[in-house]
């Protein structure tokens, strides 16, 4: 069976390509597909925006298609960055907006915050699945390491002292909102699924 991957993140589609081709499925980027037309992800939520991403490709496409939305939910900021992560303040580069969260946060005493992932397997007009991860922690007061992407190298995870951008990414990957999500959609194909 075949599933389309709504991403063209290079990283996200090596390990859903891994993951599933355990379960017989045949993953397929957009890239393969000659998809570049732009979604607009103008939904209020992470499962929202999933939602119009997956059902926008397989509405073309008419195969099964897997989304994911994720971003950084910053208490003291009222969850902003939020579905906003990827773009917050309009500012170019994950560092800008990696520093920009800093410079808002340089005041507030309670840095709490957590990264949420919502995966969404489209299976059909009538059928999809939501699957989301979160993991929770504290915001740093400045910029450490080099590990991961975005807003890594100010997150620590709770139980740990160092940020995501020291923390092996082994390590991330087991505890990540990402991975917990993924494991959810892996439950979903080793118990419910019928190839
Ligand atoms: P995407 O929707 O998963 O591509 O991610 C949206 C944005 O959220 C990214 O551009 C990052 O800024 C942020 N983000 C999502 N997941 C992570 C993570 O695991 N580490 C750091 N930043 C993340």
């Amino acid at each position: 069976m075949k599933i389309i991957l709504a991403s063209n993140n290079p990283g996200k589609i090596k390990e859903f390509k891994e993951i599933l081709s355990k379960f017989n499925i045949e993953v397929v980027s957009l890239k393969e597909l000659g998809f570049n037309e732009e979604i607009v992800e103008d939904g209020l939520t992470f499962k929202e925006n999933a939602i119009i991403k997956a059902k926008t490709i397989y509405q073309k496409y008419q195969i099964p298609v897997i989304s994911d939305d994720s971003g950084l939910c910053v208490d003291a900021l009222n969850g902003a960055p939020g579905i906003y992560s990827a773009r917050y303040g309009g500012v170019e580069t994950d560092l800008d907006r990696t520093n920009l969260v800093l410079e808002h946060m340089k005041d507030k005493t309670d840095r709490k915050a957590h990264f949420h992932c919502s995966i969404v397997l489209y299976l059909s007009e009538s059928e999809y699945h939501h699957f989301e991860g979160k993991v929770y922690g504290t915001l740093d007061y400045e910029v450490k390491g080099e590990n991961g992407f975005g807003y890594d190298v100010i997150f620590i995870p709770n139980g740990f002292s160092d940020t995501f951008g020291i923390i092996s990414s082994e390590i991330k990957n087991k505890i990540s909102h990402r991975a917990q999500a993924i494991k959810g959609l892996v439950e979903y194909f080793e118990h419910d699924f019928n190839n």
